[in-house]
């Protein structure tokens, strides 16, 4: 039998997807027709993106699942007419690629580079950098992204503490959930890293109260989204220097705004969301996997609880 699979993303993600997902489709022994415009009573799985024009799953009445290439699902889970299994991505290639950016910027807070790299003048003045084992750092999410970046930092020596809806259990990661959890995780982050889903729960979970029980002179890291910062909060403890630096990766609106403060506020570093980039190969093939599991009966990875949001 062949399967119909629609792909319904930008037009631009085909050209870097179709070669992929038809690779790994043939390595798995599927046969399929994968389209981007296929009869919608035709299509078996539909592979996504939420900022595709397809909206309204109503009339595709004989697909099993939409399978997201995204990791964040914020954009689809109010989708009432999706009412079939919808799978997130957990991609090998994006979550290093997460691993590698948020090492790399709380590495730089760490050992103070801005202030090696923009050192000017004749000043000797020596400054033992610190180890990581006397650097207190938190995150937000244990997730997919979240456990592994706590290992590495881990690995590399840090007193990572990570926070979740449910409990954990993580080698070498001081592991804290519930409210209580959340207050004992912002009060010894010298370096927060929020890598939460966009929910209801999650919204302003960084506002003034939790800015003002994190140590003084803090820095925060956001490759999670935009809303779970309230900025306003934010830029009033970047002013008075409670926090010392914000590096911000997503935005409530995206692009940000030119008029946007954290453009020109000098303890605000923003990146255009790219923070981990879904990687077409490492991708294709956990679409592929999910297919084949749909196909036989067994249940779908990384689903979407759709009630909790992420
Ligand atoms: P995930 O596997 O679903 O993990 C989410 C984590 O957040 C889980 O540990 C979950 O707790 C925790 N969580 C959710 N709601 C919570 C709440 N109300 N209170 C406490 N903890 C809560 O997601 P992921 O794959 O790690 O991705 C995380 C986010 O990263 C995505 O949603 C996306 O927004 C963002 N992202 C950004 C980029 C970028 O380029 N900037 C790229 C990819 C992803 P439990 O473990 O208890 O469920």
């Amino acid at each position: 039998m062949s399967l119909n699979i629609l792909f319904a993303a930008r037009p631009e993600r085909w050209t870097v997807y179709e070669k992929p997902l038809r690779d790994a489709l043939r390595a798995a022994g599927i046969t399929a027709k994968l389209k981007l415009d296929i009869p919608p009573s035709e299509v078996d799985y539909i592979v996504y993106a939420p900022n595709s024009t397809l909206q309204d799953f109503t009339p595709y009445t004989r697909a099993k699942a939409v399978l997201n290439l995204w990791a964040g699902v914020e954009k689809i889970t109010g989708n009432t007419t999706l009412h079939i299994p919808l799978a997130r991505m957990v991609d090998p290639g994006l979550t290093k690629g997460m691993v590698e950016w948020v090492t790399g910027h709380v590495m730089r807070y760490h050992l103070g580079l801005d202030i090696d790299i923009l050192h000017t003048g004749t000043d000797w003045t020596p400054r033992t950098p610190p180890l990581a084992q006397e650097r207190k750092v938190g995150i937000l999410g244990m997730g997919a992204l979240g456990a592994e970046t706590a290992r590495t930092l881990v690995n590399l020596g840090f007193d990572a503490a990570g926070w979740s809806r449910s409990a954990k259990s993580e080698p070498g990661v001081k592991c804290f959930h519930g409210d209580q959890g959340l207050q004992d995780v912002l009060a010894r982050s010298e370096i927060l890293v929020l890598l939460l889903p966009d929910t209801p729960a999650t919204e302003n979970i960084i506002n003034k109260a939790a800015l003002a029980a994190m140590p003084d002179g803090a820095f925060i890291i956001n490759p999670g989204r935009g809303p779970l910062i309230d900025d306003d909060a934010l830029i009033g403890a970047l002013d008075s220097g409670k926090i010392a630096h914000a590096t911000l990766d997503v935005f409530r609106i995206e692009p940000l705004p030119a008029e946007h403060p954290y453009w020109a506020h000098p303890h605000v570093t923003v990146t255009p969301h790219i923070a981990a980039e879904t990687r077409a190969v490492t991708a294709s093939q956990v679409i592929v996997e999910n297919i084949q599991r749909g196909e036989t009966g067994q249940g779908f990875l990384h689903l979407v609880d759709r009630t909790l949001g992420y």
